[in-house]
């Protein structure tokens, strides 16, 4: 069977997919600074799986660490989820972005090239499409960004891209997420972010929990169902699971290709702040607040793509990522 580099992969959605790998048999090696994710994530997978991956605490920035793990184990492919993703500490901190992602993707190409290792699946995300393009966002339209995180993106694409071009032996897929929320249904691993969330589900939790008072609800004058913002949420356990396909369809071919993964439904904050009290069996308070700069009003997949080349469809409602972040996050607190 073979065995696969997971960067990343003690973080949110790669540890859901390190899951669903050792499940199918793969071997699995992950590769995580922990900056943003703890040690403990990775005992949690084998408890889970019944299989311990291999770990190693390794910062994609350390070229020689890298090297030492493609020397330590023939990696037949690479997941690479490894990278900083909080739009607005973009904003503030670019160059530590700048210098994470698109250090760490170059450092893990060259590792990858001396290895002689040809494939790589990449975490791109719905932010490409950018501010310009209407809904449903297809493959083939025009990418740009509105914040430093987005162009890390855009510009990681572009790397991956050319490489791929130059070097006619190499698959890569880029796979551009679109919302990705939920747990895994044991309710050992999942998202549960320090401090204040950005994003609207953990928020929406961590108001369900009792921590935080209120949910903001950015803007309730967008040209939307309700006039609040509408996403394309995916639970991350489909979002894993087109991971599988993606990584079998990256074997079987060379060049580069995009893949959009998401449900190809939109829901928008009303919907999801109803769907999760639902879930969690009580009401949640909210306030209408302005919107939030850089927001769109709508972000949705065009999932034709998915289907056609993986197969892959998702499975899973908003009320089953309502139930099983609501299930993980209860989890978390008795456990703590
Ligand atoms: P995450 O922060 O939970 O996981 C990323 C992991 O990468 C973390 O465990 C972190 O410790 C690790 N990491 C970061 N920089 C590293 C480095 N230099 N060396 C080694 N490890 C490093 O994030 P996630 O939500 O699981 O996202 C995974 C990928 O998917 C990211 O590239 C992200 O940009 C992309 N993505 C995420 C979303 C989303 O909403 N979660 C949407 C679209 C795309
Ligand atoms: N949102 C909100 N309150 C929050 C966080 C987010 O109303 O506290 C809205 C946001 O304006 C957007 C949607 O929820 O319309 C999803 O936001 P998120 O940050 O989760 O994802 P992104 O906007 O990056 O797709």
């Amino acid at each position: 069977m073979k065995t696969i580099l997971v960067t990343g992969g003690a973080g949110y959605i790669g540890s859901h997919v390190c899951v669903q790998l050792l499940e199918a048999g793969y071997s699995v090696v992950i590769a995580d600074n922990l900056c943003n994710a703890q040690r403990d994530v990775v005992d949690r997978i084998a408890r889970i799986t019944g299989t311990q991956p291999v770990f190693y605490q390794t910062d994609l920035l350390d070229l020689d660490g890298l090297r030492a793990i493609f020397r330590a184990h023939a990696i037949d492919g690479v997941l690479h989820f490894a990278g900083l993703k909080a739009v607005g500490e973009s904003t503030e901190q670019p160059l530590r972005y700048y210098s994470n992602n698109l250090t760490g993707t170059l450092h893990l190409l060259t590792a990858m090239q001396e290895a002689g290792c040809t494939t790589l699946v990449f975490s791109s995300s719905a932010t490409v499409y950018g501010a310009d393009n209407p809904v449903p966002f297809d493959e083939r339209m025009p990418t740009s960004a509105t914040n430093p995180y987005g162009y890390t993106k855009v510009v990681q694409e572009r790397i991956l891209t050319d490489i791929a071009a130059a070097q006619p032996d190499m698959s890569v897929l880029l796979l551009r997420y679109f919302n990705p929320v939920g747990a895994h249904p044991s309710g050992w691993i999942g998202e549960d972010p320090n401090g204040i969330p950005n994003n609207l589900m953990p928020y929406v939790a961590k108001v369900a929990t009792g921590e935080l008072p209120c949910i903001n609800v950015f803007g309730n004058d967008y040209d939307t169902v309700d006039g609040t913002g509408v996403r394309d949420y995916i639970h991350v356990c489909d979002l894993a699971r087109g991971h599988m396909l993606a990584l079998e369809y990256a074997f079987g071919r060379t060049g580069t290709d995009i893949i959009n993964l998401g449900t190809g439904r939109g829901s928008s904050v009303l919907e999801l702040i109803y769907a999760f009290s639902k879930a969690c069996g009580h009401p949640l308070p909210y306030v209408i607040a302005p919107r939030r700069p850089g927001d769109i009003a709508s972000c949705w997949a065009d999932t034709t793509k998915a289907k056609e080349v993986l197969g892959f469809t998702a499975q899973l409602t908003l009320a089953d990522m309502c139930r099983d972040s609501w299930h993980f996050i209860c989890r978390q607190r008795e456990r703590e």
